[in-house]
């Protein structure tokens, strides 16, 4: 079996050798030691400082979204949307169910969002922008520095879902202000679902979590935060995830994370030049290393999907809606390398010339 999807995606023989191992009692000082070298290396990797508060969640990244929006926000706050697709769309949900005020930058689909789509909410009020900086349900890659310096300009909270974006495409947590980043165990990190973590700046913690009750228990950041400083969580954590992470950490470090983005980009731009051997396109707006969305002039996306999970065993993402007939997505995160690419060009060619 071979995926190509967006989570859970291709993992490593490592994480398999840590996945098969008694998952051990917790509440001790080693298992302590475990989650704070994953806290220090993914601050490391986020560039996040070292007074940013890291909160390990057990839930899919959805929950870390909306952990994020009601510890962070309430309904004297007024935040600007970035809907440029599903999960995007999703955070407006979120503060509709929570009644946190909200407008959206609603971008028709196909399209790049431009520096004119977001300086019309200039000098308007809002006090924080949500952005999936890589909007997984279409690849397109925002502009994470115009982002950046819009909301700096306007005294605004930064928050940004790279649940698909982190690891993959380059992130610098302080450069940008960004003040809460959030990503889950099943995307670029390769390992399997049911964690997921949310990185908080200082800003972010004394202005707006810090002493504030929160309307949720499970989800409360206040809690995580108190009981993360001895390197534990108020719930029982995802154990086994967590060892999947210190192991998976400590791989990205030794290679460095210089040379991880370089491949994660080799492996996308690869794939993307070799569509030239097919009849598929891409969009023009600008992409995530994280996947490339292809356009089937044929309308049969859905069956060349279909095909290559029953007769190959080879999973990409299929698109619902009105794009399930000319559009899949192929996810490159995870255990990825030009051969694959190469195999998977290969069986396009083959299935679309029948
Ligand atoms: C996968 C993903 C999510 C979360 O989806 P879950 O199914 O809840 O894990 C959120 N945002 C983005 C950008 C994603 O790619």
């Amino acid at each position: 079996m071979k995926l190509f999807t967006l989570g859970p995606v291709e993992m490593y023989d490592h994480t398999f050798e840590v996945a098969k191992k008694q998952v051990p009692y917790f509440r001790t000082p080693e298992f302590s030691e475990v989650v704070l070298e994953c806290d220090g290396l993914l601050r490391k990797f986020a560039k996040a400082g070292s007074d940013a508060k890291t909160v390990f969640l057990t839930c899919s990244g959805t929950g870390a979204m909306e952990a994020t929006v009601i510890n962070c926000f309430d309904e004297k706050d007024k935040l600007l949307v970035i809907d440029g697709g599903s999960f995007g769309h999703r955070f407006a949900q979120i503060c509709e169910i929570h009644g946190i005020p909200h407008d959206v930058i609603k971008l028709p689909y196909g399209t790049a969002l431009k520096k004119e789509d977001v300086y019309a909410f200039d000098g308007k009020g809002y006090t924080g922008l949500l952005v999936n900086i890589d909007e997984t349900s279409t690849g397109q890659l925002y502009d994470g520095k115009m982002l950046s310096e819009f909301c700096k300009k306007n005294g605004m909270i930064f928050v940004v879902d790279a649940i698909s974006s982190f690891l993959a495409d380059p992130i610098d947590m302080e450069d940008w202000g960004i003040d809460a980043l959030i990503f889950s165990s099943q995307k670029s990190l390769a390992l399997a679902p049911g964690l997921s973590i949310v990185l908080l700046s200082s800003r972010m913690y004394t202005e707006r979590v810090q002493g504030k009750p929160a309307k949720t228990m499970y989800l409360d950041f206040n809690s995580h935060i108190e009981n993360g400083k001895r390197g534990q969580t108020p719930f029982t954590p995802a154990v086994r995830l967590i060892y999947e992470l210190q192991d998976m950490l400590r791989h990205i470090d030794a290679m460095g994370l210089e040379s991880k983005l370089a491949h994660m980009k080799e492996v996308a731009d690869d794939f993307r030049a070799r569509l030239a051997e097919t009849p598929l396109s891409l969009p023009e707006y600008p992409l995530s290393n994280a996947v490339t969305p292809l356009y089937f002039p044929d309308g049969n996306a859905y069956e060349v999907y279909e095909t290559l999970k029953k007769e190959y065993d080879v999973f990409v993402t299929p698109n619902g809606g009105d794009l399930a007939k000319t559009v899949i997505r192929v996810g490159h995160l995870g255990n990825h390398t030009v051969e694959d690419n190469k195999m998977l060009i290969d069986l396009f060619k083959k299935v679309l010339n029948r």
